[in-house]
């Protein structure tokens, strides 16, 4: 025996090496099972090519038999991996049929007659329609970045190469029977350097997408607020910034600067546990009555923030006024009903200013309504008034979302 057989190692071993680095990677984030599915889609090729390496060894072993199943069980993994992280879901059945489909043509040919190059072309076929419902599943994702549009032309590219190489093989070798075929020859050369750059590809791909992911989950963490669920002080001007550079003159933004009233007597008669649920409550008939469009964030302890675009300050009080009278209504279950948690809000307006600037406007609003005598809403060169201001703030409310 010569020493061709080392080269037979190299795609197995890629392929565990691979194997065990997505099946690390899944098992620190269970949760993530599209992971498992790429693991998965590495060890089966990897075990298909890893035939290869027994006929060495034994006698009449039939390695394309493992190359008939695993192959496409391979990409099948893949696959389904790409249509959970893309999807959510991915198409069980219809994958089964085709991986059983294809299997059973290519041992259905293999034992009456052993032309490689056909048995290629239909296990080629089998894998291009499932790679095409890969492509299909990413379609419908939401959000797409550079990663995304590299694997969906990665897949295009395989999916038009696949069935090349068995037509190239016919060209160059003719109708081949697989148990002559040299392992230098065309068809086992291409098979192996295929399944390699394919390998490669994808795992850098999957490994680039896998950290995009936890990156943009470290992120979100990052910017919300745990307690309350909205953004934090660093989400919510990281944001802002980012929304008021759209502000002018003519598209002006408000900012809405709010403080619960004398928490610290809620903290002290009922606890900091119900301090918390205060808190929640305050953040949630905040999001609830906001337009959806308002950036909206707890700046830290019981100060919250609201920037609403393309809002004078004129909507902006009418909004600020129909919330708070919201939040005084609201009830809190641990709270006494005499004891209404109220809010104060300063309000200011930008049109175009840093957003430093502007919450420092807001601040001094604020600054006036708790002076004014809390439970009321001021703006900056504006006068602090309480209820009688709105005749209908759900109404307006209403209008402004
Ligand atoms: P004012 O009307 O002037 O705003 O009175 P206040 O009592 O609300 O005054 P202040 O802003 O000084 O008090 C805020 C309190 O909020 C102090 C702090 O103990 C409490 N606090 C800050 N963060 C949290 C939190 O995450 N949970 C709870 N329960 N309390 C918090
Ligand atoms: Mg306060
Ligand atoms: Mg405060």
């Amino acid at each position: 025996m010569d020493s061709s057989y080392l080269l037979s190692t190299i795609n197995p071993v890629i392929g565990l090496l691979l194997t065990l680095t997505f099946f690390l990677i899944w098992k620190r984030h269970p949760e993530k099972l599209h992971i498992l599915n790429w693991a998965l889609g590495f060890a089966a090729g990897s075990l298909g090519f890893g035939f290869e390496f027994f006929h060495f060894f034994i006698a009449n072993f039939r390695f394309e038999n493992g190359v008939n199943t695993l192959l496409p069980l391979s990409i099948l993994f893949s696959v389904r991996g790409l249509c959970l992280r893309y999807r959510g879901h991915s198409p069980d059945s219809t994958l089964l049929v085709l991986v059983t489909v294809t299997t059973a043509i290519a041992f259905g040919m293999s034992s009456e007659h052993h032309y490689a190059h056909i048995r290629g072309m239909v296990i080629s076929c089998g894998v291009a329609v499932m790679l095409i419902l890969a492509m299909q599943a990413m379609t419908r994702a939401r959000t797409w970045n550079r990663i995304d549009l590299c694997i969906f032309l990665a897949l295009l590219s395989l999916t038009v190469l696949l069935p090349l190489r068995p037509l190239a093989s016919f060209l160059i070798e003719g109708a081949a029977d697989i148990g002559t075929l040299e392992v230098t020859s065309f068809w086992v050369v291409s098979l192996k350097i295929a399944g390699l750059y394919a390998w490669v590809a994808f795992a850098i791909l999957f490994l680039l997408r896998i950290a995009a992911d936890l990156l943009a989950e470290l992120h979100e963490e990052m910017v919300t607020d745990s307690l309350s669920g909205i953004l934090n002080r660093r989400g919510f001007f990281e944001t802002a910034g980012t929304v008021i550079r759209e502000a002018s003159p003519k598209l002006p933004v408000s900012l809405l600067l709010l403080d619960i009233d004398h928490f610290k007597k809620v903290n002290d008669t009922y606890g900091h546990q119900v301090g918390d649920e205060v808190i929640r409550g305050v953040a949630g008939v905040m999001l609830e009555n906001s337009p959806e469009t308002a950036v909206i964030g707890r700046l830290g302890g019981e100060e919250f923030a609201i920037l609403i675009p393309n809002t004078s300050r004129r909507s902006a009080f009418a909004f600020a006024e129909a919330l708070r009278l919201n939040l005084e209504a609201q009830t809190h279950p641990e709270i006494h009903a005499d004891h209404p948690v109220t809010v104060s809000i300063g309000l200011a307006e930008g049109t175009g200013g840093p957003l430093d600037e502007l919450v420092r406007d807001a601040d001094v609003a604020l600054y006036k309504a708790k002076n004014g005598g809390r439970n009321q809403v001021a703006a900056v060169g504006g006068e602090a008034f309480r209820g009688h201001a709105m005749r209908t703030p759900r109404r307006l409310v209403r209008a402004l979302r």
